[in-house]
């Protein structure tokens, strides 16, 4: 038996990929519905996620999609919306290709100049942050124009507190990144039709998930939190909850976020707590706008040095055709003052910057709040930590953040565990 802690979407496609090879499991779910941080909800008829706005379709995506009979509901993110950066207080394109990039107004002829250096310096130093190797590489305009703000968005993160070999690496990796930057840019390797589609759900991003839950119902427990975790007989291990029940496990996979899985490990892996315990996360605010007209793209990201509390806002209304629905993005390590503010100034500081930035005026549908790992250098926690016997993290912050990720780990951990070997 495995025992999973969590049914966010990690461990609900865990389960779904164990199901298939026929391997028997438990989820355990604090909560009372599953999906995590995916949660989707509707407002005056409007959908609104309150997580994750959308994923990109790798081919296990693909798959899973398709066995979960969802293709019906998918709503795709049109490819060739722009996405822009705010800069001077104008939205301006987002280049994806040379010719773009030559005229783009994101950077000064100078800036621009300054680029062609990059195929010529070295690669990354293990203790450098992604913030000193893109200035390093590309100059400061650029990267505070342009490469900070869109790759520090995606984690709500100041990138120049993260490192390279925690964050960036990979993703380089991903884009088929060996040598030059610029030079896998111009041969269209950023391209965004070169990347696999993004979409989401009609409900929202929560049917991947409901979806998920539905196939193995009889497996999952909500209302279920995990209290604590001790060895059993020789090699096993048990799970207690809340009520007092218990699961006799011979692998267990914690899911949950870093400080729910410390406490977990306290009694048994004490330096294991101790590291994870050290992670730190971003806490972001959410608000959920309805715009007067429709804006044509997928958002932006707001450039550093405009002096807004806005990070970025998803154009939701005509990414995934979700009426007049926008979302903003404030907080984050650049900003965690933000955090502190009551929920209405927040809702008006986001309706009056993204009326500041578009033109479009706007009315607070939503404001909530949330977190993400911050992949910051916090994470040198997490260097050389083994795990005891049978324990297995399978999380946003021992592995990628994204959906894809998230799946494509959780896809390698049943194949281990499928074959009967311990894995990481
Ligand atoms: C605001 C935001 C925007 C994002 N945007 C995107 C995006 O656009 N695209 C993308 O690909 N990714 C995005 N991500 C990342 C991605 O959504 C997450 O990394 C992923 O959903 C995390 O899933 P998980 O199952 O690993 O963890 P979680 O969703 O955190 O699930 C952990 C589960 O464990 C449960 N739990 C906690 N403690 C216990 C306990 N003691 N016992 C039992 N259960 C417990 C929790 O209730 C929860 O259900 C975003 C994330 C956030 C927060």
């Amino acid at each position: 038996m495995i025992g999973i802690v969590g049914a966010g979407i990690t461990g609900l496609s865990l389960g779904n990929f164990l199901e298939e090879r026929g391997v028997p499991f438990r989820i355990l779910e604090s909560s009372s519905r599953a999906g995590g941080v995916i949660r989707s909800s509707r407002v005056e008829g409007r959908v609104l996620d309150h997580g994750p706005q959308r994923t990109r379709v790798t081919p296990t995506i693909a798959g899973l999609i398709r066995s979960l009979g969802l293709e019906e509901q998918v709503v795709s993110v049109p490819p060739e919306l722009p996405l822009f950066v705010l800069r001077g207080g104008r939205l301006r394109r987002v280049p994806f290709t040379a010719q773009d990039l030559l005229r783009t107004d994101l950077l000064s002829p100078g800036g621009k100049l300054r680029l062609l250096r990059e195929p010529l310096t070295r690669g990354f130093d293990p203790q450098e942050t992604v913030g000193a190797f893109l200035i390093r590489k590309f100059g400061r305009e650029a990267y505070e124009n342009l490469m900070g703000p869109l790759f520090g968005g995606l984690y709500g993160s100041d990138p120049g507190e993260m490192y390279v070999r925690h964050s960036l690496a990979e993703t380089m990796e991903g884009f088929g990144v060996t040598r030059s930057i610029l030079w896998a840019f111009l041969r269209g390797s950023f391209n965004r039709g070169a990347a696999p589609p993004a979409v989401s759900f009609q409900g929202g991003m929560a049917d991947l998930t409901d979806a998920m839950l539905e196939r193995i119902r009889e497996r999952v427990s909500l209302n279920s939190p995990v209290k604590d975790l001790e060895r059993s007989g020789g090699s096993g291990w048990l799970l207690r909850t809340g009520d007092g029940e218990s699961l006799e496990c011979s692998h267990v996979v914690l899911t949950l976020p870093a400080a729910g899985a410390a406490c977990l490990l306290r009694r048994q892996a004490p330096g294991v707590e101790e590291r994870l315990l050290r992670l730190r996360y971003n806490r972001l605010v959410m608000v959920h706008l309805a715009g007067e007209r429709l804006l044509h793209g997928l958002g932006y990201q707001v450039s550093y040095g405009e002096g807004l509390r806005t990070r970025g806002v998803t154009w939701n209304a005509s990414a995934l055709d979700r009426k007049d629905v926008y979302t903003a993005f404030l907080g984050g390590a650049r900003d965690p003052g933000a955090l502190e503010l009551e929920d209405e100034e927040l809702g008006e500081i986001a309706r009056r910057e993204f009326l500041g930035a578009t033109g479009c005026d706007a009315r607070v549908l939503a404001v909530g709040r949330t977190q993400v790992p911050s992949w910051d250098r916090s994470w040198v926690a997490l260097d050389g930590m083994t795990l005891p016997e049978g324990i297995h993290l399978a999380t946003n912050y021992e592995s990628r953040v994204g959906i894809p990720g998230r799946l494509a780990r959780a896809r390698e951990l049943a194949d281990v565990l499928s074959a009967g070997t311990s894995g990481r």
